[in-house]
């Protein structure tokens, strides 16, 4: 048994953690899997390195009508998967040879192997124990498998497998309508690939406000197959390939990515052994410190967070680096305003209250919209698909939602993310300020001064 000052379980966002001041302390980090994590091996980078070349590829088409006749002669799939990995590879190698042998972390011991809790602080890695006076729970989360008779057999992708396929299919079929199932299906698509998506519900990206996501829906289903209201209840092989049953019809396709959600790993852990919480959504139980259940065990990212994303994963390790150096005292986690973007075509970017969830909360406002196609830029780009709607306290003008469906809204959103986590109110921020013009944040600015304010 080998006991350590901390120990971290996971080399995503719980990597980052460790910086010189641990430089005192025996640190151990274990992995099971791809040093660096979700994120940078099959998460956020790699997919926006695919999602890049793939709005090129989708530009001819959008050119066309401005009376500019390109073409795409062609997709080198595997020169860009391999120019990707070929960036990204080496960074997740160097991660952990860092770790491994570079004298900076001569405190610290990598474990490649499964972390399991068997009590308080005490963990099984492959047949060693090791135990530690602290410990971070940073072990993330794993796509959800679904539960389809047949799919096993025939064999199916997960966003962990379908980035290094060997070949483009001539069909893809998705199952599953969040983010991943919207960025893989753009990019899927603009490569030539036909997509066809399956929908439980009647929408995609249906977590979105009700307008983003029935304009997301109804624009999707001009470039893709969209079934919605379908469950997939079989699959089989056939001489023509994959054959999926659907309540009411079938389909053939050549691949299937699964795409119906992620789950926390804390169920890998044996977390009941070390009195550490989990919520019935399977995410370890967190105070605002991101302290556990258990005394000197924190926990960051996807395992603790109901909101699966980097930016807030990074944010909690910063959180957490700073209550582990400082106990006496701790910094709480700022979950206020967590704003998100879908890397899709068009582009979806989002930060506070639902229209849906404002009603349900019975918070007083009122909201404005406004299309791309009334500012001057979106009007030169005769843009007819986007939009951005804000959601305000009709009395303080204090933004309660934003929400922007178009080109750049991942980009768009970020003054709106800033006056929420400012506290600047609509009107200040629309007319106390310049706005290039003609710039695409005009879109902002309208939005703001269209608000029925009181
Ligand atoms: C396809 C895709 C696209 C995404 N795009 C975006 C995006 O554009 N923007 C964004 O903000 N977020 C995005 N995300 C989400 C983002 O990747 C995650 O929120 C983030 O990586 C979570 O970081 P983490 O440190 O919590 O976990 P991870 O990075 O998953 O790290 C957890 C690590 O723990 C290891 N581990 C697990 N269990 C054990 C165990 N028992 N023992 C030892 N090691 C263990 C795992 O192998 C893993 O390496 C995307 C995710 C996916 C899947």
């Amino acid at each position: 048994m080998t006991n350590f000052d901390l120990v971290i379980i996971g080399t995503g966002s719980g990597n980052s953690i460790l910086d010189e001041r641990f430089a005192g302390q025996r640190v151990a980090i274990v992995e099971k899997g791809t040093f660096g994590g979700t994120c940078l091996n099959v998460g956020c980078i790699p997919t926006k390195m695919f999602v890049h070349p793939a709005d090129l590829a989708a530009t001819p088409a959008k050119a066309a009508r401005l009376g500019v006749d390109l073409s795409l002669d062609g997709v080198r799939w595997t020169e860009i998967r391999d120019r990707i990995f070929g960036r990204i590879d080496p960074i997740a190698a160097g991660g952990r040879e860092y770790r491994i042998n570079h004298p900076d972390n001569e405190n610290v011991t990598v474990y490649e192997g499964t972390a399991r809790f068997t009590g308080p602080r005490t963990l099984d890695v492959d047949g060693e124990t090791i135990t530690a006076d602290r410990m971070v729970l940073a072990a993330g989360a794993r796509p959800v498998l679904p539960d389809i008779p047949g799919l096993d057999e025939v064999g199916y992708h997960t966003s962990d497998t379908i980035m290094r396929l060997e070949e483009l299919p001539r069909h893809l079929t998705i199952i599953g309508s969040g983010f991943v199932s919207a960025e893989f299906a753009h990019v899927f698509a603009s490569f030539g690939v036909e997509v066809t998506v399956i929908a439980r519900s009647g929408a995609l990206l249906r977590g979105e406000d009700s307008d983003i996501s029935s304009r997301f829906t109804q624009l999707a289903a001009q470039t893709w197959d969209v079934r919605l209201n379908r469950k997939v209840l079989g699959a089989s092989r056939d001489a023509a390939g994959i054959r999926l049953e659907l309540d009411g019809e079938s389909l053939t396709t050549d691949l299937v990515l699964v795409a119906i959600g992620r789950t926390p790993n804390s169920d890998l852990l044996n977390l009941p052994a070390a009195g550490i919480e989990v919520a019935s959504s399977g995410h370890v139980v967190v105070d605002e410190f991101q302290h556990t259940t258990a005394e000197g065990v924190w926990a960051l990212g996807d395992i603790s967070s109901p909101v699966e994303l980097k930016h807030v994963a990074n944010h909690e390790a910063r959180v957490v680096r700073h209550n582990l150096l400082n106990p006496a005292a701790p910094i709480a986690a700022d979950h206020r305003y967590v704003p998100h973007a879908v890397f899709t075509s068009p582009q979806v970017a989002a930060v506070g209250l639902t229209e849906e969830q404002a009603r349900a909360r019975g918070v007083r406002y009122v909201t404005a919209t406004q299309d791309y196609a009334g500012i001057a830029y979106g009007w030169a780009m005769e843009d007819t698909t986007g939009f951005a709607k804000l959601l305000a306290d009709p009395a303080s003008g204090q933004l309660l939602g934003a929400h922007i469906i178009g080109p750049q809204a991942s980009t768009l959103i970020q003054p709106l993310i800033q006056a929420m986590s400012f506290g600047l109110d609509a009107r200040s921020m629309a007319s106390g300020q310049y706005w290039i013009h003609p710039a695409m944040p005009e879109l902002v600015e309208n939005a703001l001064l269209n608000l029925p304010l009181d």
